[in-house]
């Protein structure tokens, strides 16, 4: 059996509670409370071998508490999520990296991650172009899908990458 503890990190509104959903229970939810953080499992067999995830949807920062730092000390296979509709959430990206390197105490060297662009069925809204993502991701060092929570795209595809990557760690 191997456990996997994945994080979801990314800007309000771009859809980490809506993959963990989506990945957990095969539903897609249009509303669902922002401010809620929550610890989903799934079990997945995969060549029979059992895999059990476990996936961090994080919560914003409250007025008196920032629980960022004990997401990332949680987390060991980072999912780093923008909204393809969304310029703003693509742009917090590097805050996000430079925020997880900080708490990680780690300056030249990598961690495990993944970048999402998510909200790929919403083609008429498109903010941040498919070369734009691919070209983030190089810089980071890490692979790059589009997803949809809402049409379930590539969203086993998402957490079949962080089974690779757990594997390399
Ligand atoms: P979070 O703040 O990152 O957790 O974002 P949510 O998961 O709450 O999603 C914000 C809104 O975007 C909700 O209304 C979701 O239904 C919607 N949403 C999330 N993913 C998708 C997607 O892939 N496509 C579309 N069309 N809507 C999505
Ligand atoms: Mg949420």
């Amino acid at each position: 059996e191997m456990k996997i503890k994945v994080g979801l990190f990314g800007s309000g509104g771009v859809g980490k509670s809506t993959i963990a959903i989506r990945f957990s229970k095969d539903i897609f939810v249009e509303d669902y409370d922002p401010t809620i953080e929550d610890e989903y499992k799934k079990e997945n067999d995969l060549n029979n071998k059992k895999i059990l995830f476990y996936i961090l949807d994080t919560a914003p920062q409250e007025e008196h508490y920032d629980p960022f730092p004990r997401y990332v000390q949680y987390t060991d296979i980072f999912v780093l999520i923008y909204s393809i509709t969304y310029k703003r959430s693509f742009e917090d990206i590097k805050y996000f990296n430079e925020r997880i390197k900080r708490i990680l105490d780690i300056e030249d060297k990598d961690y495990p991650k993944i970048l999402i662009g998510n909200k790929s069925d919403l083609t008429m809204k498109r903010e941040v172009s498919i070369k734009q993502g691919k070209e983030l991701a190089k810089k980071l060092n890490c692979k790059f899908i589009e997803t949809s929570a809402k049409t379930g795209e590539n969203i086993n595809q998402l957490f079949y990458e962080t089974i690779l990557l757990e594997i390399e760690r």
